[in-house]
């Protein structure tokens, strides 16, 4: 907004100062007009009349007495005073196209010399004090620039207008200056073209750039924010999901099934002994094996399975659509593939086994929906039960007992072992 403000206000002082440069030319250029009409008419009044020989079809100044006179060669010469070379310099230069005097006063002794209304108004202002007065007048479809300032009496006057009751430095009248301005005009109107169009081109340009700035801040910004919503549910060390997503995901799980009347598994699973790696071998070998027993879990779930890090060394899978016997044949695979797999690190082959719990939920023989936290603490004590009776095992939740007779699935799975 204040840059919008900036440009706004940087064109319209650009605008303004050439308005004003332009119309002050004209002015100039009117000032220099009437200041030489000015000097002119001075020599003039100076010789008191100038005598020119008075060819054929000159008339004589009606309102001059005596304006003619015969030289001693018999030739006749007639006078011309300031007011009627004025006029007669203002036709010639009207002839010419390049611009009219007018001399006139609010009591013109020749009546064409009476003022039309802009210098009417001129002369009245002029009485008031002012020196000067401008206009613009279109007529006929061109445009004039007029301009008109006083005649002020000075001795040289006196000898014919004292006469007239004037006294020095009184306003006897005016004379004013009329030229055309179609081309200044069609400048100018360039000049408001040219600008509208920059202003237009910069604030369009300004807009898109500010545009192209938001949308790719935006796009910035959805992007960290993804990024920032990625890391809030994702454990660091291994990539899973962490313990709030998985604490979250279930809770969503649980009520589908629910509403669908479909079951729902949970496995949880803890590192056997892991204590004792990471006092043989160090902690960051530790890390590297629970990065592996990840990306074992990792192989064995399905697409619609969810694995997470619920803690240090404990993980928990969700497997939505399952019943307690698939769920307790995958932990059973899992525990087999991790305990057959050995794991190097820093040239040390680490082997590592895992004690899972699992707990299913079936809305056609659970008639209330187990509360999320009573949900996970079932598969947690299936899996500690495990841990009792001698880790490297697969414990089924007692909660999930109905099923266990149903798909006959032992309390404590553990192949080639005793529960
Ligand atoms: P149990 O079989 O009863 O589960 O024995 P355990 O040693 O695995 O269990 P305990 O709870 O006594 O110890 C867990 C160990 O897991 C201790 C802790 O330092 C380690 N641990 C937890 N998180 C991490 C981790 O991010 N990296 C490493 N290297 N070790 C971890
Ligand atoms: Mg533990
Ligand atoms: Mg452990």
């Amino acid at each position: 907004m204040v840059i919008l403000l900036f440009i706004s206000a940087l064109f319209t002082g650009i605008y303004l100062n050439n308005q004003k440069t332009i119309e002050q030319g004209l002015k100039n250029r009117a000032q220099a007009l009437y200041s030489s009409l000015i000097i002119t008419r001075k020599w003039n009044a100076l010789h008191g009349g100038v005598f020119v020989e008075k060819t054929p079809g000159m008339e004589s100044n009606p309102y001059l007495q005596n304006p003619d006179i015969t030289a001693g060669n018999g030739k006749i010469y007639t006078k011309k005073n300031p007011a009627l070379m004025t006029r007669e310099i203002s036709e010639i230069a009207d002839k010419e196209g390049a611009f009219r005097f007018h001399i006139t006063s609010l009591k013109p002794l020749n009546p064409n010399n009476a003022p039309d209304s802009f210098e009417r108004q001129a002369l009245l202002s002029f009485t008031q004090g002012k020196n000067e007065a401008i206009t613009k007048e279109k007529s006929d479809g061109v445009t004039h620039y007029r301009y008109m300032a006083p005649l002020v009496i000075e001795q040289a006057c006196l000898a014919c207008h004292a006469a007239q009751g004037y006294r020095l430095g009184d306003v006897r009248g005016g004379i004013s200056i009329r030229f055309n301005i179609e081309e200044t005009e069609r400048a100018l109107m360039l000049n408001r073209l040219l600008l509208g169009l920059l202003f237009t081109v910069t604030l369009a340009s300004f807009l898109a750039i500010v545009h192209r700035l938001v949308i790719t801040l935006q796009k910035k910004l959805v992007a960290a924010e993804e990024i920032i919503q990625e890391m809030a549910i994702t454990d660091d060390l291994t990539k899973l999901k962490n313990r709030r997503f998985l604490r979250s995901r279930l809770r969503e799980e649980l009520d589908r099934a629910t509403r669908y009347r479909h079951p729902l598994s949970c496995i949880f699973f803890d590192a056997d002994h892991f204590k004792r790696i990471n006092d043989t071998y160090g902690h960051e070998a530790g890390d590297a094996v629970l990065q592996m027993i990840s990306a074992t879990a990792q192989e064995q779930c399905r697409q619609s399975d969810i694995l997470g890090r619920y803690g240090g060394e404990e993980f928990l899978m969700i497997l939505p659509e399952t019943e307690l016997k698939q769920a307790s044949g995958l932990a059973e695979r899992l525990r087999q593939t991790i305990e057959n797999r050995t794991n190097i690190v820093d040239q040390h082959q680490i082997r590592v086994t895992a004690t899972f719990g699992v707990a299913c939920y079936s809305p056609e023989t659970t008639t209330a929906q187990p509360d999320l936290s009573d949900f996970i603490k079932q598969t947690d004590t299936a899996m500690l039960e495990a841990k009792k009776a001698g880790r490297n095992r697969v414990g089924i939740a007692t909660g999930s007992l109905l099923f266990r007779k149903k798909y006959r699935v032992p309390l404590i799975a553990c192949p080639n072992r005793s529960a």
